[in-house]
């Protein structure tokens, strides 16, 4: 009998036609992409919405968010070209991506990131990578200065979203969209930091519609933090800051394709306060069992505001990325659950008592 295999063997693999590789590019792989799409009517019930909500759960790739997508192409590219060290600034995610990769290929691994602005899981998966890391006195946008600086020696090769092949294999999140739906959304919800994905997303959907494989064009709506809103603002933001360390940027690389995909898409960038994140990232844990860091509250909670001002027409098909895992961020999970462990003898009658048998 010969069985046939359905092994998934990552983006690069899956998506080749739609990427710049050739049979020459040494794909590094973790088998990244092929995440779920997982539907949340508990949420769209709590927050008083008549639609459907698909949630693209991307804490479910290697590293525990979406940055694996373009960061398999990055390292192949880069290993393809023969670079031997690879560099990147990083609010987390980031860093944990390249240095997997990195690791993978062979490659050193430099990452920059921002002095006690990182959540602790993915400073855990930086180091346990092996990359060098640097704890940079200043912000994201000044690591991110640093990094470019770097890049322009040619002795290193930068994985920031500014490497234009992150992009591209970020974009593969769209055709997954389109393909476990069996139709591309009428909304697609996703939070917006340096807006490298919000420019990747709107592409990929471009594309599978141009090739034939989907029937329309979402509405795409990003969401910042309240205080680190420059998209929305329409100007640079000094100082940002706001929980969702992930969306902690003041001065987005992909500014133009971040304003081409709203305009374009007849979207829209809009901000929401860190109480509003809080609330969405505790409500989705607590109505439909996915937990995810703070960044990806941000859409859900811009969701919630887009119900409550009656701008989402009953019946429509709704995507929302969550981009990381909640695990990523145990501190603000922690704080934000609310409540402590009860702490008892270790009797059934102590057990008994305070679950109120
Ligand atoms: C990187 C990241 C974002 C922001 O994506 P951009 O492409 O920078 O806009 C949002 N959420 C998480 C969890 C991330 O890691």
């Amino acid at each position: 009998m010969n069985l046939k295999s359905t092994r998934w063997n990552g983006v690069i693999d899956h998506y080749a036609r739609f990427l710049p590789v050739t049979d020459a590019t040494p794909v590094v792989s973790l088998s990244e992409g092929n995440t779920p799409l997982i539907r949340a009517d508990n949420f769209v019930t709590a927050i008083g919405g008549n639609f459907e909500l698909w949630l693209k759960y991307e804490g479910l790739n290697p590293t525990c968010s979406f940055k694996d997508r373009g960061m398999t192409l990055a390292v192949s590219k880069a290993k393809e070209r023969g670079a031997k060290v690879v560099i990147c600034a990083s609010t987390g995610n980031t860093s944990a991506s390249a240095a997997a990769y990195a690791a993978r290929a062979g490659m050193k691994c430099v990452v920059l990131i921002p002095e006690g602005k990182i959540a602790l899981g993915k400073l855990a998966q930086a180091l346990m990578y092996g990359a060098t890391t640097v704890s940079v006195r200043g912000n994201f946008d000044a690591a991110l200065r640093i990094v470019r600086e770097l890049g322009e020696t040619g002795l290193v090769e930068v994985v920031n979203s500014i490497n234009p092949v992150r992009i591209e294999g970020q974009k593969t999140a769209a055709f997954e969209i389109c393909d476990q739906l069996g139709r591309a959304p009428d909304f697609h919800f996703l939070p917006v930091g340096n807006a490298g994905n919000i420019t990747a997303y709107w592409r990929g959907f471009r594309e599978y519609l141009a090739a034939g494989l989907s029937d329309r064009l979402p509405r795409l709506f990003g969401f910042q933090a309240a205080g680190a809103a420059p998209l929305v603002d329409g100007a640079p933001v000094l100082h940002p800051h706001t929980v969702a360390s992930a969306i902690n940027i003041g001065c987005p690389a992909s500014w133009d394709g971040a304003i081409a995909a709203r305009d374009e898409s007849n979207g829209c960038i809009d901000k929401v306060t860190d109480e509003e994140i809080l609330t969405a990232y505790r409500l989705i844990a607590r109505t439909d069992g996915i937990f995810v860091e703070p960044a990806c509250a941000a859409p859900l909670a811009g969701l919630t505001r887009c119900v409550r001002e009656g701008r989402i027409p009953a019946g429509s098909v709704i995507t929302a990325t969550m981009t990381g895992h909640g695990l990523k961020d145990p501190d603000n999970a922690i704080k934000t659950a609310g409540y402590e462990p009860f702490v008892v003898d270790a009797t059934r009658e102590a057990v008994m008592q305070v679950i109120g048998l």
